[in-house]
């Protein structure tokens, strides 16, 4: 098997299921129990709390944990609009955001949010002209992604974040598909609420984080009992926390190192693509694009079909995003790139890590080439 779609879910680390594995069944103590068991999960959760927040800058008690992704988009809009309404009911985000933020938006359009989506330009990028117009007197946040899941784009969070603090204006970034991927450091880009997810970066599936800064006051999205400071109810998932802080801590130590053999395999990966396959057009940046990051468009054919037949011949790669799979509709990203609802079917996702090769790549090369003529002469 080659697998080139890193960007749907990674493997687990073998070092962050050893990390977890005493979790399960020896220190299995409820850590809000206080009896030693109970105590030694909680000091695996602060331990945790502690590690990521130092892949960040931040503090330790700015860290909550959750169950991914989505549910971190979820609560930083939602709280976000529940603690702000009576300021102002308008939020900022783009047309290429993830549906973990698309969808909260809707739903708060429908409880009398106003929502402005920014355009993008055929590379992906948000106009910091644009932004800097759409801000109103009752704007309460603005929500852009740090870099995209589709065309790897990666937006310019340091110069967003400072036309939100000249504003006043919280900033949250779903930074879901960056996180583990690129040194951030939050108070330099002057992020508010910041979004990850465990297993986009090596960790386990089912656990996330939401950043929120010491000064942002936001109110609880699940209630219950007083885990998480009272935010966030829940009996701790400490196997899962354990586990994105060893993924996120391996990933720290080795960032530059794993972004550089990314990146060299990236570009060959494209500049392979092509010089072999006439019509192959690169979607997203061309250099403020994630390392592991290549996406095409391929004229005259069905990425669905192109996909199956890769498959056939034991090769992972994605339509475009994992999440829109068996939605038959063009990509609402490559849409807002611009991209023409024809080209758009031949949408293209590989997403590679440090454990492919060139020679793995140069095998889909031939192999994508040979389905796509097919699928071209059908
Ligand atoms: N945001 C982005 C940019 C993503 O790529 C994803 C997952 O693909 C999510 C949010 C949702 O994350 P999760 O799968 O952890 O819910």
């Amino acid at each position: 098997m080659i697998y080139l779609d890193n960007a749907a879910t990674t493997r687990t680390a073998p070092g962050v299921v050893e990390a977890m594995l005493p979790y399960f069944s020896e220190h299995y103590g409820n850590a809000g129990s206080i009896y030693g068991l109970g105590s030694k999960s909680k000091s695996a959760l602060n331990k945790a709390r502690e590690t990521i927040a130092g892949t960040l800058g931040a503090q330790a008690n700015e860290i909550y944990f959750t169950a991914g992704g989505t549910e971190s988009d979820n609560w930083a809009l939602k709280a976000v609009y529940e603690s702000c309404c009576s300021k102002g009911r308008h939020i900022i985000t783009s047309k290429v955001e993830h549906h973990a933020v698309l969808h909260t938006c809707e739903y708060l359009e429908e409880r009398g949010a106003q929502i402005t989506y920014l355009d993008v330009t055929q590379d992906g990028l948000i106009s910091l002209e644009q932004l800097k117009k759409a801000i109103r007197p009752d704007t309460i946040l603005i929500s852009i992604m740090y870099a995209n899941n589709e065309i790897g784009t990666i937006e310019p969070i340091e110069e967003i974040g400072e036309v939100a603090r000249e504003h006043g204006i919280l900033f949250h970034t779903d930074g879901v598909q960056a996180y583990g991927h690129l040194p951030i450091a939050v108070d330099k880009l002057h992020i508010d609420l910041f979004s990850a997810s465990g297993h986009k970066f090596n960790g386990p599936k089912g656990v996330g984080f939401l950043y929120v800064n010491r000064k942002t006051t936001l109110c609880s999205f699940i209630h219950g009992g007083q885990q998480e400071r009272g935010r966030r109810a829940g009996t701790e998932n400490v196997p899962g926390i354990v586990g994105i802080a060893a993924a996120a801590k391996q990933a720290a130590l080795r960032m530059e190192e794993r972004a550089a053999t990314e990146r060299r395999m990236r570009d060959y990966l494209i500049a392979r693509i092509k010089e072999r396959i006439p019509g192959a057009q690169l979607t997203g940046h061309k250099s403020m694009r994630l390392p592991g990051h290549a996406s095409f468009c391929f004229e005259g054919i069905e990425g669905e079909s192109a996909l199956i037949m890769l498959d056939m011949q034991g090769i992972c790669a994605s339509g475009g995003s994992a999440c829109t799979t068996g939605n038959p509709g063009p990509s609402h990203v490559l849409q807002a790139a611009g991209i023409p609802e024809k080209l758009a079917r031949g949408a293209l996702r590989f997403s590679l890590s440090e454990e492919n090769t060139l020679e793995e790549l140069d095998v889909v090369v031939e192999e994508l080439s040979g389905i796509v003529e097919k699928l071209r002469g059908i």
